[in-house]
Parts: C-alpha cells; sequence; structure tokens
C-alpha cells in the first residue's frame, strides 16, 4: 500500500457510512455555528466562513490581537524548541507582507490611497489606551471642524440677495413713516405720569 492511500479498513463499506454520517452531522451543525460578516472580494456577499468570538473568521480578523496585542506581530515562544526556526519564518511572513502591502498601495488610485491612509490613522497597533486616546483627539477635532463649519456664513444666491436688499428697503421706509406719524400725534400733556 503507497503512502496516502486507504487501507482495506477505510476501504471498506462500513468506514464509508461512519464517515458520510459523521460529515452529514456536521454539515447539519455548521448551518447553524455564527458566519463571517465580512463582504466577501467576489460578489460583495457576506464571506460565510464560520465566525470566532469577534464575528469574523480565520481570514478576517480572527487572530487579529486585542488589548496590547492589536495589530501586532505575534513572535513565537522563547521557550519553543523549534524557536529559532519559527522566529525566521516569522521574519521572513513579516517581510513578505511587508512587500505585498507596498505593491497593494502602489497599484491605488488616489482615493483608495487616502481611505487606506485613513484606516491606518484610526486603526494603529498596540495598546488600547493609546488607541483611545487618539479617538479621543479625533472626535474633537471632528467637533471643532464642524463648529468652526457652522459659524461660516451661508453663501446667499443673488436673486435671494437682491430679496433681502428690497425688504431692508421696506422696513427702513416703514420706520420713517412711523417716526413721522409719532412726531405729528405729540401728545401736548403728558399727565400724571410725566
Ligand atoms: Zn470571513
Amino acid at each position: 500500500m503507497k503512502k496516502g492511500e486507504p487501507n482495506s479498513w477505510q476501504g471498506s463499506t462500513q468506514w464509508r457510512m461512519i464517515s458520510r454520517e459523521a460529515i452529514r452531522k456536521w454539515n447539519a451543525k455548521r448551518a447553524s455555528l455564527p458566519k463571517c460578516g465580512a463582504r466577501r472580494k467576489r460578489d460583495g456577499a457576506s464571506c460565510m466562513q464560520l465566525a470566532g468570538e469577534n464575528g469574523r473568521c480565520y481570514y478576517h480578523g480572527l487572530r487579529t490581537g486585542k488589548g496590547a496585542k492589536y495589530h501586532v506581530h505575534i513572535l513565537p515562544n522563547g521557550d519553543a524548541p523549534d524557536f529559532e526556526a519559527k522566529l525566521h519564518r516569522k521574519l521572513r511572513q513579516i517581510e513578505r507582507d511587508k512587500k505585498a502591502q507596498a505593491k497593494r498601495r502602489a497599484a491605488m488610485n488616489p482615493e483608495q490611497l487616502a481611505a487606506h491612509q485613513r484606516w491606518h490613522e484610526t486603526h494603529t497597533p498596540g495598546p488600547a489606551a493609546a488607541r483611545a486616546n487618539k479617538r479621543q483627539d479625533r472626535q474633537q477635532a471632528k467637533e471643532l471642524r464642524q463648529r468652526i463649519e457652522n459659524d461660516k456664513p451661508r453663501p446667499v444666491s443673488p436673486e435671494l440677495a437682491e430679496l433681502q436688499a428690497q425688504v431692508a428697503a421696506l422696513e427702513e421706509r416703514r420706520a420713517h413713516y412711523l417716526r413721522l406719524a409719532e412726531e405729528q400725534h405729540q401728545p401736548e400733556d403728558n399727565g400724571v405720569f410725566d
């Protein structure tokens, strides 16, 4: 028997029955398990891989660390017997990732690049507290920008400006006539209240 080929037990009908039943059970269970909600590139629908506790699958952020390990490369355990080999593998992986990212960046149009930079500004690696501070700074800057924006005078169309000028002129004339009328009806005796 060659390596990788089924042995006589694995080739038996009973084995196949057991296997089929196990797969059927798993597929029935899989349908009810939570799925990843990330958008897949192929058609924009949800990814549908099995999701972990953060609602994302292995490919879409399940492995992204939390807190101080957020978006930080995790180096292998120093006590592991194959530590050096693992470390070298990891470092090579980091190097590959960097190159792949540079390539993606080079292919982006200005809009995509801006979005990419925004994402990186809001997803800095490292401790949660530092990220929370930055988030607060961004929020304050946003509020300040909005306040400045709201204080600006609104641009007025020429038609509206003309109407406003007419209204102002009419009010001016009305005030003038009211003053004239008041002067003509000035009471001669102010009575006990003077
Ligand atoms: Zn996914």
